[in-house]
């Protein structure tokens, strides 16, 4: 366990906006995760940041999330189970997962952050959520100061939501996850671009290793690099709606993009209410929206959390206004 002190937020989450934690501790066993909760229950968790807007100082120690390690937990020849430790690289898992025939997550390469914030949202790309492979997680509860196990039911996945984001909420630090991967690939091929990029290659019958190539070169061109261009990705989720007030809207607004769901509800592309009310492009000072994707919120260097929270408050205002909708953010705010 390593300690470290008056760290700057922006080195360690992407949106790369200043913000003092007076102390940062780097977690690298369950027993150094029990050890900091015993002293502070509520110290917040940190993986890569990449899904964090930070508005303020961080007074509580923060816990960054440095537990490493992959063991393959049975392998009955076709299925694989594998168990990977909080602080994982997600992309890099990914990647090994592909590299040795296991297929069932290449749609989600190139997503960064940790393999524990994963369940978190119950990340999603390109037609595949994490869910689809997800078999078990293990968290140290907060206030039991003991590892406690959730199975997939018990997460309650739903569209960029898991319990971790509602009944939940803030009482467990994920520190394992097991995915079920699988040596029958069955690519998923459904989601436009990564089709059109598959043919642009010349490739029928894709592998998996194609698929992640292809996620890769599609998310490569579409998202900036949070390396270059200070970002946390989609900022806004996209609104689900019941089904009569979508079809309302389709009256007004033939051109609206919708998407049925399985239960009867509607969702609708938070991008285009946003890129319909003039926002894609749009700069204001140090902060603006990306001028490809208008669902990321991008800080050029130089601003603050608050001018982020304010622009992502004036967009969710206008939407609301001219389609009486109101988009959520999918950052968490801190
Ligand atoms: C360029 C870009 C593209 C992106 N594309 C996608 C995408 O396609 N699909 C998608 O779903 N997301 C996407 N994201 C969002 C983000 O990458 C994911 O949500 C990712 O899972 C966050 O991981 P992280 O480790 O960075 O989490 P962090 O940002 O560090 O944390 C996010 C939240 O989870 C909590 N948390 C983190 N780790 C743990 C833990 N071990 N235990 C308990 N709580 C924890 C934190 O307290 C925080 O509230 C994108 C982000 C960027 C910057």
């Amino acid at each position: 366990m390593i300690t470290r002190s008056n760290v700057d937020l922006a080195t360690l989450t992407t949106f790369h906006l200043h913000a003092v934690a007076p102390t940062v501790v780097d977690v690298e066993t369950v027993d150094d995760v029990i050890t900091v909760v015993s002293d502070i229950p509520h110290a917040p968790v940190l993986g890569g940041g990449s899904n964090v807007l930070v508005v303020h100082d961080v007074p509580d120690p923060i816990m960054c999330m440095r537990i490493m390690g992959r063991s393959i937990v049975s392998d009955n020849g076709q299925d694989v189970v594998v168990r990977f430790g909080a602080g994982e690289n997600w992309h890099d898992s990914v990647a090994w997962c592909v590299q040795n025939g296991l297929g069932g997550l290449e749609n989600l390469a190139l997503i960064p952050g940790t393999v524990g914030a994963a369940p978190m949202q119950n990340i999603g790309a390109y037609g595949t959520e994490q869910q689809r492979c997800f078999v078990e997680l293990e968290v140290v509860d907060r206030l039991q100061h003991r590892v406690r196990r959730f199975t997939k039911d018990e997460c309650r996945f739903g569209y960029r939501d898991s319990v971790f984001k509602r009944e939940e909420r803030g009482t467990s630090v994920i520190v394992g996850v097991t995915y079920q991967l699988t040596r029958q690939h069955v690519v998923d091929t459904s989601y436009a671009d990564v089709r059109m990029e598959l043919e642009q290659r010349e490739i029928m019958v894709p592998t998996i290793s194609d698929v992640f190539d292809a996620v890769v070169a599609v998310r490569q061109r579409k998202l900036p690099d949070p390396a270059f261009i200070g970002n946390a990705g989609s900022f806004f989720k996209n609104p689900v709606l019941p089904l009569q007030q979508a079809q309302d809207l389709a009256i007004t607004y033939p051109d609206m993009p919708q998407w049925k769901q399985a239960d009867g509800t509607v969702k609708i592309p938070a991008a285009w209410l946003i890129d319909q009310c003039g926002w894609k492009g749009y700069r204001r000072g140090a902060v603006g929206v990306h001028d490809r994707q208008a669902l990321v919120l991008v800080h050029l260097g130089g601003g603050t959390g608050r001018d982020v929270l304010q622009l992502a408050t004036d967009i969710a205002d206008s939407v609301q206004t001219r389609f009486g909708v109101r988009i959520e953010p999918e950052v968490n705010v801190w």
